[in-house]
């Protein structure tokens, strides 16, 4: 992305910024409430209309590409499932667009919820189930699809420690098997230093230091960057 930049109203959601990601990183975006994290995804995803600059996937301009043709999925702090869905339909929901046979969709429906421990609520509607369990079922229809770019906003914010470390390992395995690109807001700075190739710092809109975590650990060239990271320095 180039020069990319949001405004609401008065309000510099993200000054213009740049940074590129190379294909099959594992990036991690850390910083403060209201710095900015989740409209820069929401700008890559192309959910939101950036003020200014410019988002690349490829080497392709996709700017102007709405955001079902960017083969990337998401998945958002607030779940967003879809209420008259069970939890089977809406994790097989972005293969209906593929044309795909019922066998190999059912297929990859269990595996995914296999994977997620969500076999046992597979015929239930999100309204009967716990904030971790529909966070889960938005993560299994975000991966179904196997995209080449996946979004990540706090997805394991609403999670016991238990699934989270579990999660974690299932991200990184996901990671190395799909090869595909992460990109992944958290506030917790274990899965920052653990998950990630390069963390990204931001603060009050802008991206402040953008580095490999022990780098950025070892030298942070703010006081913002060391709280985000959680370095003595
Ligand atoms: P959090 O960690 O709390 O999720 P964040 O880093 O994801 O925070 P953003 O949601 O990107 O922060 O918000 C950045 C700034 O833009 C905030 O000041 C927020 O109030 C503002 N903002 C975000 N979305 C809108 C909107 N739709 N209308 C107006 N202001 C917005
Ligand atoms: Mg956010």
């Amino acid at each position: 992305m180039t020069q990319l930049s949001k405004r609401f109203g008065q309000i510099h959601a993200l000054c213009p910024s740049n940074l590129e990601i190379a294909e099959g990183e594992f990036v991690v975006i850390v910083g403060p409430s209201g710095c900015g994290k989740s409209t820069l995804l929401r700008l890559i995803a192309g959910l939101e209309e950036p003020t200014g600059g410019q988002v690349f996937i490829d080497g392709r301009d996709v700017t102007d590409v709405a955001p079902a043709e960017r083969d990337l999925a998401m998945v958002f702090q607030s779940y967003a499932l879809y209420p008259h869905l069970s939890v089977e339909e809406n994790i097989a929901f972005p293969l209906k667009v593929q044309r795909l046979g019922k066998v190999v969709v059912g297929a990859r429906v269990a595996a995914v919820a296999e994977a997620l421990a969500l076999t046992t609520l597979l015929k239930r509607r999100p309204a009967a189930l716990s904030g971790g369990q529909r966070q889960r079922v938005s993560i299994a229809r975000a991966i179904v699809r196997e995209p080449r770019v996946l979004l990540l906003d706090e997805p394991l914010s609403n999670l016991d420690a238990e699934l989270r470390v579990r999660m974690r390992h299932e991200f990184a395995r996901l990671h190395g098997r799909l090869g595909a690109t992460m990109i992944y807001v958290t506030h917790d700075q274990l899965e920052a230093m653990t998950l990630a190739n390069r963390i990204v710092v931001m603060s009050e809109g802008r991206i402040e230091q953008v580095g490999a975590p022990l780098e950025l650990y070892a030298a942070p060239a703010t006081l913002a960057v060391a709280r985000a990271i959680g370095s003595p320095g």
